[in-house]
């Protein structure tokens, strides 16, 4: 199959990619969930073309569906199966525009990929602190439009706290420059944070001003052993006193998630030997240098497990060490993929309530859908976890989704209660906005709604994704 997309009088910037097999990429999400279908796939290379697609757009009413690497776990970025819309991608504008050592800042394009701003900072002697298993394919414009969250949140906050300014295209195919690399600026409304985490729906990101930081004298890894949740939480609480802003990362991880990436991956190795409920990934990243880092992280450790928090741990001695106990986080959401099918959540309590909520929320689940496995890990550190769950061995597939619904209401039901999140880092997009709407205020959707009025009066911005449906005008009595 090698049909042409139905040619349309498109600016001739646009970059177009003229076949179906070409666009097929752009049309699934990266879970495989979603399948759609696009009136075409434009790839411009500026944020002139951007804007002249966007309102060739407007004026005949295509809906545009913006796109990053196309690794977002929401549904946000692929297309419905109508035909109608445009997917967007931002992946060819990768210029990097500036680096100021003396500010601090970098100014990219929204399709640089992560794992490049990195790199261009580090080459700089600056780190970019935001960090995900994505940072290989993910890309800037995807980050801020979905506010991503990662492994170092805890230190260096989300995309959002990492961003001083942005430009885009707007519904009508303007471009603000707001570039701007102020860390103060009361100059009214915050345009900035109303576009990053708005996936695409009021606005196309296409350059970003972001802030660098120093890079750490040194970096120390640790894999430690903990009998539960209750005392994972006692120790960050321990660590963030002795190590205070040192304490860069603090990732939980289920013993069944280590098994997964035991069974997915071969090559990887436990850095212990007897297995525990629970483990966590810890990391600091001192100013001082390799001696201070290690006495604090030592003093740390020792205090830990005479304390009983932790049963036992590992300490990396070489970075490839540090890469290989990072390597076991990162791949369990690619271990349980390789599993199979499953239901996944990224739920955000207070820290305070996250070990009764694993412990109340699993209970509860494993009495009203038997023939699951939780697949609990995440970012203890910021009170975010990824609470996924997959079928128990013989359980059909099918019969283990169909439960979908009462699983995702008992989780749900039980963060409404301690006042969570439903989607602390990944956003709404097609999976969650009706989910969302469920537990919002309704004061809350309809100033949501009054925004995206305002910004994209035609609704042609990712049209589908982040709000729950309009409610029907005249509803039946
Ligand atoms: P896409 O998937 O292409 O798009 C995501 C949303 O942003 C869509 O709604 C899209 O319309 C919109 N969008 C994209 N680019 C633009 C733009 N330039 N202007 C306006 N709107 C735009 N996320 C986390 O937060 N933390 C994690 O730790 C994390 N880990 C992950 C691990 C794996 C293995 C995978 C596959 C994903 C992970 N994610 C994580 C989710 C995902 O990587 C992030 O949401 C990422 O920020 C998406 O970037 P992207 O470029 O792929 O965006
Ligand atoms: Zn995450």
């Amino acid at each position: 199959m090698n049909s042409r997309l139905p040619a349309t009088a498109w600016p001739t910037d646009a970059g177009i990619i003229h076949d179906e097999q070409g666009a097929a990429a752009f049309v699934t999400d990266w879970r495989k969930r979603y399948h759609g279908r696009a009136l075409a796939v434009a790839q411009p290379r500026s944020t002139a073309a951007v804007a002249a697609l966007v309102r060739h757009c407007a004026q005949a009413g295509i809906p545009i569906v913006p796109q990053g690497g196309n690794t977002g776990l929401v549904g946000g970025g692929t297309p419905d199966d109508s035909g109608r819309a445009i997917v967007l991608s931002l992946a060819r504008m990768t210029g990097i525009r500036a680096v100021d050592t003396g500010n601090d800042t970098i100014t990219v394009e929204a399709g640089c990929v992560l794992a490049e701003v990195q790199r261009v900072a580090r080459e700089s002697g600056r780190l970019f602190p935001l960090s995900l298993a994505a940072e290989g394919s993910c890309t800037i414009g995807g980050n801020l439009a979905t506010n991503a969250g990662g492994v170092q949140v805890l230190r260096y906050g989300n995309a959002r706290d990492l961003c001083l300014g942005l430009e885009v295209v707007t519904a009508s195919g303007d471009i603000w420059d707001g570039l701007r690399g102020l860390r103060k600026d009361n100059t009214g409304y915050s345009l900035r944070d109303l576009f990053i985490g708005s996936e695409g729906t009021l606005g196309i990101i296409t350059a970003a001003t972001l802030k660098l930081f120093p890079l750490p004298a040194a970096q120390l890894t640790a894999f430690a052993a903990v009998p539960d949740v209750d005392r994972a939480v006692a120790l960050l609480n321990l660590a963030k006193r002795r190590l205070a802003a040192s304490l860069t990362a603090f990732e939980l991880i289920s013993e069944f998630c280590l098994s997964l990436v035991d069974r997915h991956f071969p090559q990887a190795r436990r850095p212990l030997t007897d297995p525990s409920p629970y483990y966590v990934l810890l990391e600091s990243s001192d100013a001082e240098g390799e001696e201070h880092a290690q006495a604090l992280f030592e003093a740390l450790m020792a205090e830990a497990l005479e304390s009983g928090l932790v049963t036992d741990a590992a300490v990396a001695s070489s970075i490839a060490q540090s890469r290989a106990f990072w390597a076991l986080r990162e791949n369990i959401p690619l271990a349980q993929a390789m599993e199979g099918k499953n239901i996944k959540h990224d739920i955000g309590v207070p820290i305070s309530s996250i070990a009764t909520y694993v412990a109340q929320t699993n209970a509860e689940i494993e009495r009203a859908a038997p023939g699951v496995r939780m697949v609990v890990f995440g970012h203890l550190g910021d009170g975010n976890l990824h609470y996924n769950v997959s079928p128990a061995p013989g359980v059909d597939p099918e019969a283990f989704l169909a439960n979908e619904p009462l699983i995702n209401r008992i989780v749900y039901d039980a963060v409404d209660r301690h006042h969570g999140s439903i989607s602390a880092e990944h956003g709404l997009g097609q999976l969650k906005r009706e989910e969302n709407a469920h537990y919002k205020p309704a004061v809350e959707i309809a100033l949501m709604r009054s925004l995206k009025q305002a910004l994209d009066p035609s609704g042609i911005l990712n049209p589908g994704k982040l709000l729950p449906d309009a409610p029907c005008a005249n509803p039946a009595p």
